[in-house]
């Protein structure tokens, strides 16, 4: 055995062992719940203090520095061998959940960070690593989503600050009273020293799985159209008028979906989806006279997602020609999508082929806290293949030797990022 070859075989023992310690302690996470019996843990929760309290240890046995900070995200600096303000690699994700959750969502994210430092332990990069757990992702508390994330980009302002919990509390009062109780104080800022941002997440969707793939590397989050779009016709009785005489909306309606799964199905890599419909009257004996459906259109590019949202408007409208019937359709909320940095995502797809993992470059459908960050810090994300793309659900899961595939590239990205800082300076 050549020497790399020694080298790479103990460093995938390694990456196998740390694996097997991260989905130990997933499940050990999974415990910690506001709500018996399911899983289930919010922006500023005892729960989330509880998955702290947890991980605390292990981050200082691994040699890092933990704090909480004023928004509730947890952060564990490793120092970079040398200087104090060497470059940071930042290595995150969220460690809430949705109601009802899997043990993966996010907190997988979060304890590859922790992995990756355990995993490189006796060798020191140029670099440090500062692993964050953000205090939310979901929104599951106030509705709104991003707000560990925001808050450190500082975006955490405004009308988001009114959102109100369920015990009409606001995001200011709850952030008052926790950063109130913390025994230090740590702003909920990015260190001027970040250099870029790593996220690890379970796909969420069944492609990698597909494509018998356990690695994607993550080039851009697709931007979101959300539409609204209503039919109008002539309500009456479903025994009395004539087929030939009626002015059908739920019918016209009916027409147009399929035309919308059609049309996405021409746009490479677009999805669109009508998720809620409404009829009106909703009588089993009377003809729909107003229909109401949503729209989600999702493209990696802008142009053709707009492209997309025009086409299927004026389908609609062709439809409602065709049928006497009258349709008016909006978008009433946008959200652009996200390139990652071009650089470290050839660098992470350079690195899990070191580690002898074919990937692919792949489009995030869904929202991740790495859409927030990326405008701020150059970002990458990679996605581990999700079971059946089972995700938001207790059946969620990951395979253990995934895990270690992606602890293995990235020992793998930290060596490379070495150079990638160096070129920066
Ligand atoms: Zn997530």
């Amino acid at each position: 055995m050549s020497l790399t070859s020694t080298h790479e075989a103990s460093r995938a023992g390694m990456a196998g062992e740390t694996a097997a310690r991260l989905m130990h302690r997933c499940k050990w996470l999974a415990r910690c719940t506001e709500k018996p019996g399911e899983i289930l843990r919010t922006f500023l929760s005892p729960a989330m203090d509880e998955v702290h309290g947890a991980m605390r240890p292990w981050m200082e046995a691994a040699g890092m520095m933990v704090a909480v900070d004023r928004a509730g995200n947890l952060r564990g600096l490793f120092p970079a061998l040398g200087s104090e303000n060497a470059p940071r690699l930042l290595i995150g994700s969220h460690l809430d959940t949705v109601p009802n959750a899997g043990a993966y969502d996010g907190v997988l994210g979060v304890l590859m960070g922790l992995a990756l430092v355990e995993a490189s332990a006796e060798r020191k990069y140029p670099f440090a690593i500062e692993v964050l757990g953000f205090s939310d992702e979901e929104g599951t508390r106030f509705g709104a989503p991003f707000l560990g994330s925001r808050a450190v980009v500082g975006e955490l302002e405004g009308s988001l600050l009114e959102c109100v919990d369920d015990e009409e509390v606001s995001v200011a009062q709850a952030l008052a009273e926790y950063a109130a109780q913390l025994p230090e104080t740590i702003e909920a800022t990015l260190s001027p020293e970040s250099a870029a941002y790593l996220e690890f997440h379970i796909e969420q969707g069944p492609v990698l799985e597909s494509r018998d793939l356990a690695l994607g590397i993550v080039e851009g989050l697709a931007g979101q159209s959300r539409c609204s779009v209503e039919f109008r016709g002539q309500a009456g009785h479903a025994g009395t008028n004539p087929m030939k005489l009626r002015r059908d909306a739920l019918a016209g309606a009916a027409e147009w979906m399929t035309a919308v799964e059609a049309i996405a199905r021409r746009f490479e890599n677009g999805v669109a989806t009508v998720g809620q419909v409404t009829a009106e009257p909703g009588g089993v004996n009377v003809i729909p006279g107003v229909v109401r459906c949503s729209l989600d259109v999702r493209h990696a590019e802008d142009a053709v997602r707009n492209a997309m949202v025009q086409t299927i408007f004026d389908e609609a409208h062709a439809v409602a020609a065709r049928r006497g019937l009258r349709v008016e359709a909006g978008q009433y909320h946008e959200h652009p999508a996200v390139r990652l940095d071009a650089g470290l995502v050839a660098l992470a797809q350079r690195a899990a082929g070191h580690a002898g993992y074919g990937t692919i470059r792949m489009t995030s459908g869904a929202g991740h806290d790495a859409m927030v960050i990326a405008p701020h810090v150059p970002s990458t994300m990679i996605f581990l293949r999700n079971p059946g793309g089972i995700s938001h659900h207790p059946d969620e899961s990951v395979a253990e030797e995934d895990v270690a595939a992606a602890i293995h590239m990235g020992l793998w990205f930290l060596d490379e990022f070495v150079t990638y800082v160096k070129g920066k300076d």
